[in-house]
């Protein structure tokens, strides 16, 4: 019989269904009733500027700046709006806003090529974008125009309001966010979650929640536009904690400095920092960690994709007093559903954790959909509070992931053990995470395909220690055609984010297909990897 794996977290209470409740409603309730962290304790800081939001300015700037959006551009429930930026203090000020709006939030990559917003701007709708001096210029036109986050007037709209504030009966159905995600297959698709989808991993985090007796301080350094950095902050928050952000371009230095001097307790990173603390450098710079007063760290999460083992060996050889928290997390469930809690669980190498409060899982056979018993690989599937309503506009995408019983099948290769700890072994998906963002071949095959000289293409994840996994393009070219490793490279390098980037390139006779047409990207790996040790 299927083994149905139930959370053994402590259970976490969510607001009756029918309850108006948006996610700023249950941060901000939360805070007052149970972690209530005095008022002029920080509430956000900025690692670069050091300019600090405290508790109560948190909240009136929430509410000054909902009232602004009301009355001066006329914001509605149901209307979305498009974010464009880097992290800042403004961005938590702003998402708290729009959600207790009712306003769906769509945050993008500020890295994204045009190509890429107008097709995110396609499946999110918004009347209006917020965005940077920067990024400003990739906004097309949109009803209501675009707002500068970094103009005084943002900093006028969150400090004096225009006009009263009128309260919004969100329901926790409502759709609260659009995030991109190509999930299992294809393009990027919009993940629509809902305010209920939020609420549950944030009731999942309280629930196992420690009980402390210094306040605690968690730096950010994961993007807020991605699912990982998106909770993050709403986490930190609800439970009291100061979260300070880093701004502009990330480096171990940046990260230590940041420990330092704000007596950070807990730091989330994303694969690449956690490789180069483990290594006590980057690539620039030896030695980059010495003379650093870390003495407050107590808690390093990493995810988004997985550590290799050495590294985590590594870590905690280094830093054996430091708790290396793991978890298992994705854009279609409103991010981690599994993590590790507590220093006992953190010490089990490759595990990232038990299944969060809410939530269920199961490990089921990919080609027949039989369940299989513990220790067994198999696609894992989750099911709870927390799986998404599904890709905006695309039923066929949703039916395609979400079965009818409510089970959301991950794409990904995992087994649990027999006291419940997820290992993840291998993505059976078409993804590639390069630093933990996501990377679609298809999008990328996409684009080579129109190029003349093509004649077959795939792309496939190539693994590398640092990043994770690096896109490859493997391409059999037309007869005649001479076309070289670096003009494949930057003909894509033009039309996408930078992270996307082909980053390898082998010319093959042709792309190995399975009796239905489907590429074998392990085999090309495979002969890449041979290539690449004979050479
Ligand atoms: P995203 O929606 O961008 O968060 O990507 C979700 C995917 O990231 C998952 O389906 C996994 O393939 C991968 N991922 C997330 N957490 C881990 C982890 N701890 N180890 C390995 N892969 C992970």
């Amino acid at each position: 019989e299927t083994k149905i794996y139930h959370s053994l977290r402590p259970t976490a209470p969510l607001p009756p269904h029918t309850t108006p409740f948006s996610v700023t409603d249950y941060v901000f309730s939360h805070l007052q009733l149970n972690a209530s962290p005095s008022p002029n304790t920080a509430a956000l800081i900025d690692a670069t500027t050091r300019r600090r939001i405290s508790f109560s300015d948190l909240a009136r700037h929430v509410q000054t700046l909902a009232a602004s959006l009301q009355n001066r551009l006329g914001l509605i429930k149901g209307d979305s709006a498009f974010v464009l930026s880097p992290n800042s203090l403004h961005i938590p000020i702003l998402h708290f806003s729009l959600l207790s709006l009712g306003v769906v939030v769509s945050p993008s990559n500020p890295a994204s090529t045009n190509s890429e917003i107008s097709r995110q701007i396609h499946l999110c709708k918004p009347v209006v974008a917020f965005a940077t001096s920067d990024t400003v210029a990739k906004i097309p036109s949109l009803r209501y125009g675009t707002v500068l986050l970094d103009s005084p007037e943002f900093e006028s709209m969150m400090t004096c309001p225009i006009g009263e504030f009128r309260q919004v009966s969100v329901n926790q159905s409502d759709t609260a966010t659009i995030l991109y995600s190509s999930g299992t297959t294809g393009r990027v698709k919009g993940v629509e979650l809902s305010h209920r989808n939020w609420i549950s991993v944030l009731a999942g985090a309280v629930a196992v929640r420690e009980v402390r007796s210094s306040p605690a301080v968690t730096l950010c350094t994961v993007p807020y536009f991605h699912v990982y950095g998106f909770g993050l902050f709403m986490r930190g928050l609800v439970m009291g904690h100061t979260v300070v952000t880093t701004v502009g371009r990330l480096n171990l230095t940046v990260v230590m400095k940041a420990i330092e001097e704000f007596r950070v307790t807990h730091v989330a990173l994303a694969p690449p920092i956690a490789v180069a603390m483990a290594k006590g450098n980057d690539h620039s710079n030896e030695n980059v960690m010495d003379g650093y007063d870390l003495s407050s760290l107590e808690v390093v999460a990493c995810g988004g994709a997985s550590l290799q083992r050495s590294v985590i060996l590594k870590f905690r050889e280094r830093f054996p007093n430091l708790q290396l928290a793991q978890a298992y997390g994705m854009t279609e469930v409103a991010g981690r559903v599994f993590a590790t809690v507590g220093m006992k669980e953190s010490r089990i190498v490759g595990a990232t954790g038990k299944v969060m409060s809410n939530s269920q899982a199961k490990i089921v056979d990919p080609d027949t959909g039989i369940g299989l018993p513990p220790m067994m690989p198999g696609e894992l599937w989750i099911r709870g509070p927390s799986n998404m309503k599904g890709y905006v506009g695309d039923a066929a995408a949703t039916t395609e992931i979400l079965d009818s019983d409510g089970w959301l099948r991950t794409g990904d290769l995992c087994y649990i053990d027999n006291e419940g700890f997820l290992f993840f072994v291998e993505r059976i998906k078409e993804l590639i995470k390069y630093k933990g963002y996501q990377v679609a071949p298809a999008e990328l095959e996409y684009l080579l395909q129109s190029l003349p000289d093509v004649a077959d293409v795939a792309v496939a994840p190539y693994p590398d220690e640092e990043v994770g996994q690096l896109p490859m393009a493997f391409v059999v070219r037309h007869n005649g055609s001479n076309i070289d490793e670096s003009q494949i490279m930057d003909f894509v390098a033009k039309q996408v984010a930078p992270y996307k980037r082909i980053r390898r390139v082998m010319f093959v006779d042709m792309i190995p297909k399975n009796a239905t047409g489907k590429v074998l990207r392990k085999e090309l790996i495979k002969l890449a990897s041979s290539n690449a040790t004979s050479k």
